[in-house]
């Protein structure tokens, strides 16, 4: 046997998935493969028109979409002496006779009717409309035939598929290569069976054979894609490996073919898992390099201004300036940005945090230092209220400090926006903030060294690149991207991988923890409600957030009129209580938020209309009725509405004691944390804002299940561009195919859409 030699990192080969070293005569023994992965596009043949438009929309064209379409899920394939009346099951059995029978019927094909069987009983099955199945299924054949038995020994097929698979025994491990291509619609049997040898005896009791669910379509059934691979096993040897040796044994993966292999032929319990995560590692590694590339096409291609000097105005207003200390979290995003500001690449930083969390103090101190340097700032807003919520916070936050900033959007009157345009283009104003009125052409900057773009996710790539474009001459601004909205770790890589992240996660000093309690019995209600009266009687307010009707607005708003009326005569019949609804005109929602924000009105009754924007720190209180029906995020959210005031805050959720969504946000506060335990909750594919993005998903990463798998790729392939920005050296040639037949000349955009 070989031994590893003293100091080398690397264990010693082992066979697939084991830790069990592989002998000499074994290693010598193993097959050499050579690949050939042009026969991968080969075009798949498909039996009739039907299959090939399933194959073509499940986008299988070739072999190498067929291998690379992995099995759902397996299921025990059913003996025919358990099939249930009724119930769609596999059964794997054999042709024992097989017959056409003409039909009465003019324009019918004549039935295929044959008996099948296993070894604990026979069925009879029809097939209909495929008369050459007389010729292809000769008795001896053995089927593995997906459909329903109705009770009386027969069997109504859904699909069928010729498979060398035995009752018994494990999906067979294809090893030994094809007997040469396809030969007409029938498949080629291939692959070596593994597994103990079935007796023919009806009375031993069998175990079935696990069988292999493929996602499926009309006309092309999760059994026929099984023949297909198996068909088309020895094309496993014809995929390439991208990852360099060294790399697949420091993470510990399998080789791309034998996981691809394993994902659909496995022999232990575990290959497909192991498989799986190979073949995740590689599509969230390719999509990391992507990401890099993109990231250092931007440093590379562009130059910022280097903003290296003293800082006597922002130390100045950090000292005396701001009304409050930073945060932790406020200071290292400070430190962080200024680390980006005096390199001549640049900034791309993404600032996260929630609503309240200070960004605004963050990104006003990257403006402040353009204007230590005579440079400009510019702020890009998506809506003209948050434009104008930002404007007057920096006024604020500014206190004395002389800076002439200016506020632009759609609805600035002309002669002020000559004004403004004429004072940017001097370099006499040095700070803008505004909506995408700062992108149009006619807004030029002296020069634009920072530029902060709010709620970036709300714009379009030729928006962010429009204001990037605005720098003077070759030079690019440096840009920090803000969002409010939390989003799992994993999702943010995937989204923003070519960014650098900071996270604000403490909330400013002052800000008031927001107990939240389930309440689920009557008793509880009445608790609340004393309580609401409690606070209320305190010179507070409160929030009561009525149950979702999905099913229209009409209903919605009617649910909150007769809740509003309910807590006017009952439980609030003291205080003075206010309706908000969609149905509403805008003046009348207006109307009574001012009622609220004023404290004229106690209490306000309303449906989710309640604005993000609502700000009034006097309520205490949030109630939220059929609180099961919300999401997590949309209940955070909702939270986030009270907690804004110097007084202790209150969340209450009616709802279910065990619903699990609802027990996280009783223990969880952090947006972030809950944001996670959302993704796993629900999984990737539901969640808030993935949807509706419309975002690719990936084929075999999953979340969270493999978070840590992105975040070692997403690891790697900063180092690998870091040593080898172009992929040039021999080890990472495989990898630049892959990279670039995956997204070919999108990695090289400076700005991701
Ligand atoms: P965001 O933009 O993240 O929603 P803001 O920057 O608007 O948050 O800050 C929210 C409020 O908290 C503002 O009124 C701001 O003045 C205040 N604030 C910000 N940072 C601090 C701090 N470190 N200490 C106290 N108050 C702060
Ligand atoms: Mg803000």
């Amino acid at each position: 046997m070989l031994q590893a030699l003293p100091g080398n990192p690397y264990p010693m080969p082992t066979a697939f998935t084991t830790a069990t070293p592989l002998a000499d005569d074994e290693l010598r023994g193993a097959t050499v493969r050579r690949p050939a992965p042009e026969r991968l596009k080969r075009r798949l043949k498909l039996d009739g028109a039907k299959a090939a438009q399933g194959a073509e929309t499940l986008g299988l064209e070739t072999v190498g979409d067929l291998l690379e379409h992995l099995p759902r899920d397996r299921r025990e394939a059913r003996t025919v002496a358990d099939l249930i009346d009724g119930e769609t099951a596999t059964v794997v059995v054999d042709v024992k006779q097989i017959a056409a029978r003409a039909v009465r019927r003019r324009g019918m094909r004549p039935l295929v009717e044959a008996t099948v069987a296993d070894a604990s009983g026979s069925l009879r099955v029809t097939f209909f409309n495929q008369p050459w199945l007389v010729g292809r299924y000769p008795p001896g054949t053995r089927l593995m035939l997906h459909g329903k038995a109705d009770g009386r020994g027969r069997f109504t097929v859904q699909g069928h598929a010729q498979t060398d698979q035995r009752p018994g025994g494990v999906a067979a491990a294809a090893s030994t290569p094809a007997s040469g291509p396809a030969s007409g619609p029938s498949f080629a049997t291939v692959g070596e069976f593994v597994g103990q040898e079935t007796t023919n005896s009806p009375t031993v009791e069998q175990r079935a054979a696990s069988v292999a669910h493929y996602p499926a379509t009309d006309g092309l059934s999760s059994t026929q894609i099984l023949a297909l691979v198996h068909q088309h096993a020895a094309s496993f040897d014809d995929v390439i490996d991208p990852l360099p040796v060294a790399i697949r044994l420091r993470e510990r993966l399998t080789d791309r073919p034998s996981a691809l292999r394993a994902a659909h032929f496995p022999v232990e319990p575990g290959d497909e898992e192991q498989g799986r995560r190979r073949l995740a590692f590689d599509e969230l590694l390719l999509a990391q390099l992507a990401l890099q590339q993109r990231r250092r096409h931007r440093r590379i291609a562009s130059a910022a201004p280097v903003l290296n000097q003293t800082s006597e105005l922002t130390s100045r207003w950090l000292k005396t300036g701001l009304p409050f200390p930073l945060t932790g979290d406020q200071q290292a995003a400070i430190t962080a940005i200024d680390a980006d500001l005096v390199s001549d690449q640049p900034m791309q930083r993404l600032l996260m945090g929630e609503v309240g969390s200070g960004k605004t103090v963050v990104a006003l101190y990257a403006m402040l230092r353009a204007m230590e340097h005579d440079l400009q700032a510019a702020l890009m807003a998506p809506t003209e209220t948050l434009a104008e919520q930002h404007f007057a916070t920096i006024q604020t936050l500014l206190g004395a400090e002389p800076v002439r900033a200016g506020l632009l959007t759609g609805s600035t009157p002309a002669r002020r926006r000559a004004d403004l345009l004429a004072k940017l283009a001097t370099g006499e104003l040095s700070m803008i903030v505004g909506t995408h009125a700062l992108i149009e052409d006619t807004v030029e900057f002296n020069r634009l060294a920072v530029v902060v773009v709010d709620e970036q996710h709300r714009f379009g790539v030729s928006q962010r690149a429009a204001l990037d474009r605005k720098g003077s001459g070759e030079q690019r601004p440096h840009v920090l991207h803000m969002t409010a909205t939390p989003i799992p770790r994993t999702l943010a890589l995937s989204r923003h991988g070519d960014l650098d992240h900071t996270t604000l996660k403490e909330l400013p000093r002052g800000r008031q923890p927001i107990a939240t309690h389930l309440c689920s019995s009557e008793a509880e209600r009445e608790r609340a409600y004393a309580r609401i009266r409690s606070e209320l009687a305190q010179g507070r307010q409160a929030f009561v957030v009525c149950p979702l009707v999905e099913e229209s607005e009409t209903l919605q708003a009617r649910a909150a009129v007769v809740e509003f009326e309910r807590l006017k005569t009952g439980p609030f019949k003291e205080h003075k209580l206010v309706l908000m609804h969609g149905q509403m005109r805008p003046a009348e929602k207006q109307e009574a938020m001012a009622a609220f924000a004023s404290g004229a009105a106690e209490v306000l009754v309303a449906t989710t209309v309640i604005e993000v924007g609502i700000d009034v720190p006097n309520a205490t209180v949030m109630l939220v009725e059929d609180a099961d029906r919300y999401g997590i995020s949309q209940l955070h959210q909702l939270r986030g509405r009270v907690g804004r005031g110097q007084h202790a805050s209150l969340c209450l959720l009616f709802g279910r004691k065990d619903a699990v969504r609802l027990q996280a946000l009783e223990r969880e506060s952090d947006g972030f944390a809950l944001a996670e335990i959302d993704l796993q909750l629900r999984g990737q594919g539901e969640l808030a804002g993935t949807r509706q993005s419309g975002e690719a998903m990936f084929r075999f990463a999953e979340f969270p299940r493999d978070n840590e798998l992105m975040e070692r790729a997403h690891r790697y392939s900063r180092d690998v561009i870091d040593a080898d920005p172009d992929l040039k050296a021999p080890e990472h040639a495989l990898l630049a195919d892959a990279l670039a037949a995956l997204y070919g000349d999108e990695a090289r955009a400076p700005i991701r859409a």
